[in-house]
């Protein structure tokens, strides 16, 4: 038995915590006896003075195991899992998962919802009307079984620690911790039960990892967890200087994904998910390097089999699968305004962490726990860094449900975009890979 009390000024002065009382905090937590003001007030402490090696990978299992720990060994020789420390614009999951699945290896995933100012999986998801992400154990298995398919969030069986701590992360300033960020994360890859991960760390002005060196250290603390606990895991530094595609916003990404399983689709966002499902299919066993894997995945989006995927996913999970036959079917906002470039020249920057920021402002992310999320609002931005854009021609369109919070997110948005009058490099996808 332990006071939480001491544990957070442990932490608070610089101390390590104990194998135990990071399983007593987490045991603890999870039955709903920490009050939330004690978790985030240890989740700063831990923010401000990090945690050794050790700490991590016991706050990992603890969160791994607050739950279910699914052994899916007798659901098919390899399941495959992907995930991202977190951009914006960032609806990865939504063509890969499906893609890779459609190209034979079945992928059995454990998402999140926003976290600060970037989006979460599993509210893009519930934009479409219906879709359940609480499955149970038993629910996840079988729909993992029978279509090859699965996207769940934390549950009560599954990681409720990590679904627990990442609600207060999300309000309390606490996201852009290391230890905080890779226990998070590979507490839900172990828990779903994946034999192989592939981690897009996200690296750059919208990622929680400022700097290329950053993002290697996360990744490399994440791969190391993996492998320790008998998980092929693989990291892909990627850029996230800019949003990723062009839509931010719930329900605005979920239309980018099916353009994208439409074969369409901003052509960033299109090789990123490339690349991502390559890996996938190399690392579960399906091909033996990344260009026939790339092959495979250019042809299943090409015949329409990644998007049939993604909409048996939707019904499987109670949504409405005719929103993905007609994405004018989303949830639309109020108001649409296309705000013009107010000069002439080379764009330099758009910081993706502004243009997140103003989306959570609309309304797309949480101010406080528990706040509804509205599912229409955020941005479709109509360049990227290195185009050349002309004065007066459309820069960003901004989808909003109240006038007062459209005008705060145009400002906003206009300032994140910076222009050159000298050409500008565009940005590379990828910086590295990190086995
Ligand atoms: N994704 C997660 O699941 N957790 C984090 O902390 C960041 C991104």
């Amino acid at each position: 038995m332990y006071r939480m009390v001491d544990l957070i000024t442990k932490k608070r002065d610089g101390g390590s915590l104990t194998t135990d009382e990071i399983g007593w905090f987490i045991k603890t937590f999870t039955a709903g006896d920490v009050p939330d003001y004690q978790a985030s007030a240890l989740a700063m402490a831990i923010y401000f003075r990090g945690m050794s090696p050790r700490e991590i990978a016991d706050l990992t299992l603890a969160m791994a195991h607050s739950g279910d720990v699914l052994d899916l060994s007798g659901i098919a020789p390899v399941v495959v899992d992907k995930h991202s420390t977190g951009g914006v614009g960032d609806k990865t999951t939504l063509v890969v998962e499906p893609l890779v699945s459609a190209c034979g290896v079945p992928v059995g995933k454990m998402s999140g919802r926003g976290l600060g100012y970037s989006g979460g999986t599993l509210d893009k998801m519930e934009s479409i009307s219906g879709f359940r992400v609480n499955l149970t154990t038993e629910e996840f298995k079988k729909q993992l079984r029978e279509l090859g398919l699965v996207l769940a969030g934390q549950s009560a069986d599954l990681a409720p620690a990590d679904g627990k701590l990442y609600a207060l992360r999300d309000v309390t300033g606490t996201v852009p911790s290391m230890p905080l960020i890779a226990s998070s994360v590979m507490s839900k890859k172990i828990a779903a039960g994946a034999h192989a991960i592939v981690l897009d760390v996200k690296v750059g002005s919208g990622a929680f990892m400022p700097t290329v060196k950053d993002a290697t250290e996360l990744a490399r603390m994440m791969v190391k967890i993996g492998k320790s606990v008998g998980r092929k895991t693989v990291a892909l530094i990627s850029d996230m200087n800019q949003p990723l595609g062009c839509a931010v916003g719930n329900a605005l990404e979920v239309r980018e994904a099916i353009d994208t399983l439409n074969n369409g689709g901003p052509a960033d966002f299109r090789e990123h998910c490339l690349h991502v499902a390559s890996h996938l299919l190399v690392l579960g066993k399906q091909f033996k390097t990344l260009a026939a894997a790339r092959a495979a995945c250019e042809a299943a989006l090409a015949d329409g089999r990644a998007l049939a995927k993604f909409r048996a996913l939707v019904a499987a999970q109670g949504g409405d699968a005719r929103q993905v036959d007609d994405p004018e079917l989303l949830p639309k906002a109020k108001l649409i305004e296309t705000v013009p470039a107010p000069k002439s020249g080379y764009v330099k920057e758009v910081n993706a962490r502004e243009i997140g920021v103003a989306s959570v402002m609309l309304g797309a992310g949480r101010m406080k726990k528990g706040d509804p999320i509205d599912p229409a609002v955020g941005f479709v931005i109509h360049h990227k860094v290195g185009d050349r854009v002309e004065k007066g021609a459309p820069l960003f369109t901004v989808h909003a449900n109240s006038a007062e919070r459209l005008a705060e997110a145009r400002e906003r948005a206009l300032a994140a975009h910076q222009f050159s009058r000298e050409k500008v490099r565009r940005l590379p996808l990828f910086y590295k890979t990190v086995v």
